[in-house]
C-alpha cells in the first residue's frame, strides 16, 4: 500500500524543483491529486495531509465517494478532469468545482445553462485534442479559436484556461509548449498539463495545474477503461 502522506511529499518537492529550475514560484503550479479507482481510504491520508485539489474522470464515480469527503473537509475542489456526456452536465455541475474538459460548442452550451440553472459558476479548461487523436477527446487545435470564443464571449462561461493529454507515444514537451502558445495568444493564464511521467516537464513548460495519480495513489485498482485519453 503506498503511503499517501510521502508521495504527497515527494510530488510536492518534485514540482518545487521544477519550478525553481524554471525561474517560477511554486505556489502558481497547483497539484491536483486524481484519485480515480482509489477509495476514500486511500484519499482521507491525502486531505489530513492538507491537500485540498483532487481530481475524477468519471462523475459517477465521483458521486459515489466525494459528498461524504466534501461534507468532512468542505475546503475540498473537485476537479472534472474527464470527458463529460451533456446528460451527465447538471449532476457535474452540482458535485464539482472546476471542469477541465470542454471541448465542443453542444458541452458548452448545455454547461452555460445548467449553471446559470443552478447559480453555480465553475471555471472551465477547454480541453485541446494536440495530437490530433481519433479516439481522444479535446477539440481539434484548428478550431480551438472559435470554441474560446464561443465559450467566452457568447456564453460568458468562466474559461480559466486550456488543457492537452499529450499522445502516450509522443515526446510531451512540445505538445506543452503548443498548448503554452495556443493559451497566450488566446489570453488565458491557465494551463492543465502533466501527469505522473510527465509533470515536470509540464512544469517546466508553464503548467498551472498538474494532474498526478499514480505517483501519489499508486497503480489503479481497476483496469482504466476510460482512463488516460479517454478524454
Ligand atoms: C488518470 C488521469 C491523470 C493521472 O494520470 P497518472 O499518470 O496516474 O498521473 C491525469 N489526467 C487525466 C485526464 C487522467 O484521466
Amino acid at each position: 500500500m503506498t503511503d499517501g502522506r510521502a508521495s504527497l511529499k515527494a510530488v510536492t518537492e518534485r514540482i518545487a524543483r521544477a519550478a525553481t529550475d524554471a525561474g517560477r514560484q511554486a505556489g502558481d503550479i497547483t497539484l491536483i491529486a486524481v484519485s480515480k479507482t482509489h477509495g476514500a481510504a486511500a484519499i482521507e491520508p491525502l486531505l489530513d495531509a492538507g491537500q485540498q485539489h483532487f481530481g475524477e474522470n468519471r462523475v459517477q464515480e465521483a458521486q459515489g465517494k466525494w459528498p461524504a469527503l466534501k461534507d468532512a473537509w468542505p475546503d475540498t475542489v473537485l476537479h472534472l478532469i474527464g470527458g463529460l456526456q451533456t446528460n451527465k452536465v447538471s449532476d457535474a455541475v452540482a458535485l464539482f468545482d472546476v471542469i477541465h474538459s470542454v471541448d465542443r460548442p453542444k458541452l458548452a452550451r448545455t454547461l452555460a445553462r445548467e449553471m446559470d440553472a443552478q447559480d453555480r459558476r465553475l471555471p472551465c479548461f477547454i480541453q485541446v485534442n494536440t495530437g490530433e487523436e481519433d479516439q481522444k477527446g479535446g477539440v481539434l487545435p484548428s478550431e480551438a479559436e472559435d470554441l474560446i470564443r464561443l465559450c467566452r464571449e457568447d456564453l460568458d462561461l468562466p474559461v480559466a484556461g486550456l488543457m492537452c493529454i499529450p499522445p502516450l507515444e509522443d515526446e510531451p514537451a512540445p505538445h506543452f509548449a503548443f498548448l503554452a502558445r495556443l493559451a497566450a495568444e488566446a489570453g488565458l493564464e491557465g494551463l492543465s498539463m502533466g501527469m505522473t511521467a510527465d509533470f515536470e516537464t509540464a512544469v517546466r513548460l508553464g503548467a498551472t495545474h498538474v494532474r498526478v495519480g499514480t505517483a501519489l495513489f499508486g497503480p489503479r485498482n481497476t483496469a482504466p477503461a476510460a482512463g488516460v485519453g479517454a478524454g
